[in-house]
């Protein structure tokens, strides 16, 4: 075993291989370092380090077993979902070994059911799979994200996923009903409940959602689900300025009768990179417009949709937010307008070393943050391209950076923790989030840690003591270990 880590297992590496393969079998385990790849570099090309081993449990008990014989052997382990975080959580640690535990084979769906509008699957179902069968049944789950063909209900329950439907439906914290855990000392929690309303004392499931994998792992959720869409209409409008997409959203939520599920910024230079990785895609306006508009609305049930977006254009134009714009005529149409939103993620990722951020404000005060992060990033490094898009019905803002391309890697690296410095202040200047949907993982973790006050960090750090008071669970993540 090619293990470079400072430490070593506390048991003998053939102890451990032989209790996972006698309680998964020989596909339940992968102990060759050359498989290691798929499981230790990221969607952003990022590597962590190597684990011990990959476990690959295809029950709740099974997982269960193995925390309990890492607990009992003091091993460190880390949870592993579809591996589309983008924070580097669910990477091995490079500087302390851990077992990974990959939750790709507990991939059930336990039941459905249409009257309570409830569904209870196994953690490792892959999201996709999970809106499809939601459609089976005429429901729909609505959380929706670029990742959702690879990521699982328990990295999205773990890292609170938000995606573009938030406004109408929430986070994942929102669309959870019941989840079972098991905790760091191998204990199975059920707290399967597929109850709408509940109020029995504290809310336990709340403090698994968004914690990462730090405070046990989640092998089962009840999520919550929604009528199914029968009718949506996708449109792109082009507007002035940020000023005018809010005005056009505080409208837009209003006109359109609360019906409104997404509302995305667009600007000019993200189309122009979603170009780059989709060359075919067509440009949906005659001319091009700085910044754009893309929006969805959808209903259950018979609703004139047309001309509710046509009232909005109408009023926007007059009140000067509104300068051109395309409701699309056909499912393709839309589809093409939503591979825009895709394509400029590729685009973005095809330039190489960028900073990438997930930040939120209040949404009144995006304009003043706009304004004043531009200003910012171009008294700093004139030359640095600000590509800064996003969720911006719900605040979030991915406000992202492609440094100079005459750079080297490491003066790029350099350049934009500098900049992610002057970006977070000013967040905290305007009371926004570092991170509105990604979490806080190891790279985020030294921002996070300089905002908190001595009586979060007491209370978080309590939190994570009473559950792993060993740190064995996920060590190093959120918290220093
Ligand atoms: C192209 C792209 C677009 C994206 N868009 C969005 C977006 O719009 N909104 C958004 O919120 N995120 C987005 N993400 C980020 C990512 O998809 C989400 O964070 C997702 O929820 C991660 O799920 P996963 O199964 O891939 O988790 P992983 O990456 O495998 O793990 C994430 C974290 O959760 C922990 N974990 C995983 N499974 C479990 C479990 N069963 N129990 C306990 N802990 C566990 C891991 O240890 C790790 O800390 C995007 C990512 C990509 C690549």
């Amino acid at each position: 075993m090619t293990v470079e880590q400072d430490i070593t297992m506390p048991i003998a590496t053939q102890e451990l291989h032989d209790f996972l393969s006698d309680l998964l079998g020989s596909s339940g385990v992968i102990d060759d370092p050359a498989e290691f790849a798929r499981y230790t570099t990221d969607w952003a090309g990022d590597k962590g380090g190597d684990p011990w081993m990959i476990a690959r449990p295809g029950t709740p008990e099974q997982v269960a077993d193995i925390v309990a014989f890492c607990h009992r052997h003091q091993i460190p382990m880390v949870a592993q979902g579809g591996h589309s975080g983008l924070v580097g959580g669910a990477q091995p640690d490079p500087e302390r070994g851990e077992l990974m535990i990959s939750l790709e084979r507990l991939n059930r769906i336990r039941h459905l059911d249409p009257i309570n509008f409830s569904m209870s699957v196994d953690s490792g179902c892959i999201l996709q799979n999970v809106k499809d069968a939601a459609e089976e049944a005429d429901c729909y789950f609505p959380l929706a994200l670029g990742a959702q063909g690879s990521c699982q209900i328990g990295g999205n329950v773990s890292t609170n996923a938000g995606g573009l439907n938030v406004l109408r439906y929430g986070m994942m914290r929102q669309l959870v009903l019941g989840l079972e855990v098991v905790l760091p000392d191998g204990r199975l929690w059920n707290g399967m409940h597929a109850l709408h309303k509940d109020n029995r004392g504290y809310d336990l499931k709340q403090l698994f959602i968004g914690a990462e994998g730090t405070l046990g792992i989640v092998t089962g959720a009840v999520l919550k689900l929604a009528p199914r869409p029968q009718t949506s209409r996708t449109a792109l409008i082009a507007v002035p300025d940020i000023a005018s997409v809010l005005a056009l959203y505080a409208q837009a939520r209003r006109s359109c009768c609360d019906l409104l599920s997404a509302f995305e910024l667009i600007p000019r230079v993200c189309m122009e990179l979603a170009f780059e990785a989709a060359p075919d895609l067509p440009d949906p306006l005659d001319e091009a417009h700085p910044v754009y508009v893309l929006m969805e609305v959808s209903a259950s049930g018979p609703a004139d949709l047309d001309t509710m977006i046509e009232h909005l254009f109408e009023t926007g134009s007059d009140q000067g937010n509104v300068l051109d714009g395309v409701l699309a005529s056909s499912e393709t149409q839309a589809a093409q307008l939503w591979q825009i939103r895709e394509s400029m993620l590729e685009g973005q990722q095809m330039r190489g070393e960028h900073l990438r951020t997930d930040i939120s404000l209040p949404i009144s005060s995006l304009t003043a943050f706009c304004d004043a992060a531009n200003h910012a990033m171009a008294q700093h490094s004139p030359e640095t391209q600000v590509i800064a898009y996003g969720h911006i019905g719900d605040g979030n803002l991915h406000f992202n950076l492609l440094p100079p391309a005459n750079l080297d890697l490491e003066a790029k690296k350099a350049l934009l923790h500098e900049l992610e410095g002057v970006l977070f202040d000013l967040v905290d200047a305007h009371h926004g989030s570092i991170s509105a949907e990604h979490g806080i993982g190891r790279v985020k973790q030294v921002p996070f840690l300089e905002d908190l006050d001595e009586t979060e960090y007491t209370l978080l750090k309590g939190l994570k003591q009473l559950f792993d008071p060993e740190g064995l669970m996920a060590a190093g993540r959120i918290l220093p270990r």
